[in-house]
């Protein structure tokens, strides 16, 4: 079955592993099938960076350029830009009307997010409204897979709610329902330990981060807290670095040997951060190198843009116009 596949990302910095493992994966491996796009979701970004825009103009170019390192083939994939698409801000209006603001305000994700980043009472309205918003990018494509991490469930469970609630208003079906797609790792842990790995927490390690940046990050991780002396057995469970194994190293058998190796006593710590360190470190260089050429083209990358843009402006123009119509307000 062929799928119509929307996904995208915030500009809120440089793309990171979280992104790798939790969804660009999927992305570059589905592209030839299926009919994808992804949006650079710049709008969104701006919810919670109202007042540094900057921010979110400088990093466009780095997601696309990341984008394209990574694999991501713009001649399968539309690549385009959420804020030069005017049927998706629009969609946002008419949806926010079939949503309560106490739905917006139990999502657990917005929740998490609105404590992590300490709004307290001043919380954006544009923040709390941004789930409607994707709900709208999804939409405005017909698409019926979403790949993301684990973060974006509630997101994807209220966008199918908007499109029931539209379907039962205008009495026909006008959009379709989606599915998201999780990857074996729907939520990298933070370099940190913390629950995620997430461009706004800082506790990341980018497709733009240095050899000597992704030594440092590995040897500051957290592994066992009992695990004091080489001979010492260590707990593998909750240590960063193994699950950071898991996630990037391709000879599952031996990191299963590390495991048992570690459990038993005589692995060191600095040992094990370095076999970290040295795959991570050939996962990105390449992709480093990538990057840094498409970015030292930002003609090239402004025009894939455009180009996907345009494209992506048609598709989402001809949504527009059916919900409105279905809403009957197409008069003109
Ligand atoms: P921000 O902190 O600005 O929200 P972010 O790092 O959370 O940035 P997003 O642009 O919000 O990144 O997320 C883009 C996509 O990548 C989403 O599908 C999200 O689920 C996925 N993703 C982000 N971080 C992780 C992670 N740590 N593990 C798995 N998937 C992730
Ligand atoms: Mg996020």
């Amino acid at each position: 079955m062929k799928h119509t596949i929307l996904t995208g990302d915030r500009p809120t910095g440089p793309l990171h592993l979280g992104h790798y493992v939790g969804s660009l994966k999927h992305r570059i491996s589905l592209q030839s099938q299926h009919n994808q796009t992804i949006l650079i979701a710049d709008m969104q970004g701006l919810t919670d960076n109202g007042h540094n825009p900057q921010k979110i103009a400088d990093n466009i170019f780095n997601v696309m350029a990341d984008y394209l390192a990574v694999g991501i083939n713009p001649e399968e994939t539309t690549i385009c830009l959420q804020s030069a698409l005017p049927a998706l801000a629009e969609l946002s209006m008419y949806y926010a009307n079939l949503v309560s603001v106490s739905r917006l305000e139990r999502n657990p994700t917005v929740k998490a997010e609105i404590a992590s980043k300490g709004f307290g009472a001043s919380i954006p309205a544009g923040f709390l409204n941004y789930p409607i918003s994707q709900a709208a990018d999804i939409t405005a494509f017909d698409a019926t897979l979403v790949p993301v991490g684990e973060d974006q469930l509630p997101m994807l469970e209220l966008t199918n709610e908007i499109v029931r609630k539209l379907n039962a208003v205008a009495q026909q079906q006008v959009l379709v329902e989606s599915k998201p797609l999780l990857s074996d790792v729907s939520r990298l842990p933070g370099v940190d330990g913390k629950a995620k790995m997430s461009k706004s927490l800082g506790n990341v390690i980018t497709f733009g981060s240095s050899d000597d940046e992704i030594v440092k990050a590995v040897r500051a991780m957290y592994t066992d807290p009992n695990h004091i002396r080489v001979s010492d057995p260590g707990q593998v469970e909750g240590n960063v670095v193994f699950t950071y194994l898991d996630a990037f190293h391709e000879d599952k058998d031996y990191v299963s040997a590390l495991k048992e190796h570690y459990r038993r006593g005589g692995l060191g710590d600095s040992k094990l951060k370095g076999i970290l360190a040295d795959c991570l470190i050939n996962l990105i260089m390449p992709i480093r190198v990538k990057r840094e050429m498409y970015l030292s083209d930002p003609a090239q990358l402004k025009q894939i843009l455009k180009a996907g843009t345009d494209r992506a402006n048609q598709k989402s123009q001809q949504v527009l116009s059916r919900v409105k119509t279905a809403l009957g307000l197409n008069v003109f």
